[in-house]
């Protein structure tokens, strides 16, 4: 989750040639195009809008108007494939199929980045739908741009039993993440992806399927869960959801509360809908 491998940058300069090729760009807008999104790159997802202000407006209307080529059967289709490539989930919610593709920098603003592949990421319908044209683009991680955070632990669950019901909230590490401006940037963008409410039902899918089905009996929940745990971080990486409840769970089941917990969970088994998020 959060973080997929980023396109190439020889990649985005060579979908640019083509673009000349196709006519859709002329010899010198081209050049321009190249400088901007080496920009891009180099400023790691984004460019000012006086950067962007340099391509002739003429063109960036026209490479705009292009980006229609880029759906599946159209001539620049095989840059759409190429991107959701070895995508099995959408980055920024780690729950929907990666089906269509966003504009880290809104096209609508930015209409000359309509085509370039760095500024492309692979999304699901209900993210791109949220993500609209409303918040500011870096309200929302880039998934190409993240630093490394490779062993660090930033998203974190936490599960209260509430008489016998269990709750699990989900916030991020301020401290973990060392960095003002990124910790405020995942904690808007978990907001306005809307992802406490929609993470409600797979949480519950989850627990069902992977944590109660996964251990013959609850007296086996203990080893299980660590099991489960170091396949999550191999599968979904340290900041999943799915790692962060496990995580958690496994943590609770050491504590004094265990006993209740794994009694909460028992029963979930059979009223499925007894969690609250
Ligand atoms: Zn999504």
């Amino acid at each position: 989750m959060w973080k997929i491998r980023k396109p190439e940058l020889t990649k985005a300069l060579s979908d640019i040639d083509d673009f000349v090729k196709k006519g859709i760009v002329n010899d010198k807008e081209a050049k321009a195009l190249e400088c901007l999104t080496k920009q891009y790159d180099a400023q790691k997802g984004e460019v000012t809008k006086r950067q962007h202000n340099r391509i002739p407006s003429e063109a960036a209307e026209r490479i705009h108007k292009h980006y229609s080529d880029t759906n599946i059967g159209n001539r620049l289709d095989y840059i759409r494939k190429e991107l959701a490539d070895g995508v099995t989930k959408c980055p920024y919610c780690a729950i929907g199929l990666p089906e269509t593709l966003d504009h880290y920098m809104p096209k609508t603003i930015y209409k000359a980045l309509a085509l370039c592949r760095l500024n492309l990421v692979p999304m699901c319908w209900g993210c791109n739908h949220l993500k609209g044209h409303v918040h500011p683009y870096d309200e929302y991680i880039h998934p190409y741009y993240l630093p490394d955070l490779r062993g660090t632990v930033f998203l974190i669950a936490e599960i209260r039993l509430t008489g016998k019901i269990l709750d699990v909230t989900f916030s991020f590490d301020a401290k973990a993440l060392r960095n003002a401006g990124l910790y405020k940037q995942f904690v808007s963008h978990w907001k306005n992806m809307n992802l406490d409410n929609r993470l409600r039902k797979s949480v519950i899918d989850f627990l069902h399927s992977e944590v109660l089905t996964g251990a013959e009996e609850t007296s086996a929940l203990p080893v299980y869960l660590d099991m489960l745990l170091a396949r999550l971080i191999r599968i979904y990486g340290l900041n999943d959801w799915r790692t962060a409840i496990v995580r958690a769970l496994a943590e609770k089941l050491k504590s004094e509360e265990g006993e209740a917990v794994v009694a909460a969970l028992a029963a979930m088994g059979r009223h499925s809908l007894d969690i609250n998020l």
